[in-house]
């Protein structure tokens, strides 16, 4: 891989919503009466965090890695994605350095979760806390966002060069 010292990636995730499902960002149970209906456990933060960190390094994506097709990746913690994804990155000589999220979504609120979750993606792409930032949205009641049938999550990311900490 070409030895720029950057690297940028960007991720995108959305899931359908469905009643009694948990909630899961960031590996954390919102509390909220619907969830994100996937194959895994749904983590859209995980998921676009992955998305994004696989961009950056031109590895394809998180469905050519862990297809919807594979039993194996049955109720899969979104975590395992990001190790992978987070393990590829290092194997190319990159390691993550910061994090800009958006949540669309209309439920659950984020602000009173946000500490939360902003504490445990750090922890789980080992970041300090303020290289990570985490925003949330409605989608002003349009379409299936703002009807709350569904939400997505956006990323950015941004890796450095192993060879940079040299
Ligand atoms: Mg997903």
């Amino acid at each position: 891989m070409s030895t720029l010292p950057f690297r940028v990636g960007l991720g995108y995730d959305i899931h359908r919503l469905e009643k009694g499902r948990p909630f899961i960002l960031a590996g954390q149970t919102i509390p909220c009466e619907s969830g994100p209906l996937g194959h895994s456990d749904g983590d859209l933060i995980f998921h676009a965090v992955s998305d994004g960190i696989l961009g950056a390094v031109a590895c394809e994506d998180i469905g050519h890695h862990f297809s919807d097709k594979d039993p194996a990746n049955k109720d899969l913690s979104s975590s395992v994605i990001l190790e992978k994804a987070i393990a590829m990155a290092a194997a190319k000589g990159y390691r993550l350095a910061q994090v800009d999220l958006n949540l669309i979504l209309e439920l659950p609120k984020i602000a009173p979760h946000r500490d939360t979750l902003r504490t445990a993606l750090a922890k789980h792409c080992s970041l300090p806390t303020q290289n990570v930032s985490i925003k949330a949205r409605t989608h002003e009641g349009l379409d299936a966002l703002g009807r709350g049938e569904a939400a997505a999550c956006q990323a950015v990311v941004l890796l450095t060069s192993l060879e940079e900490d040299e």
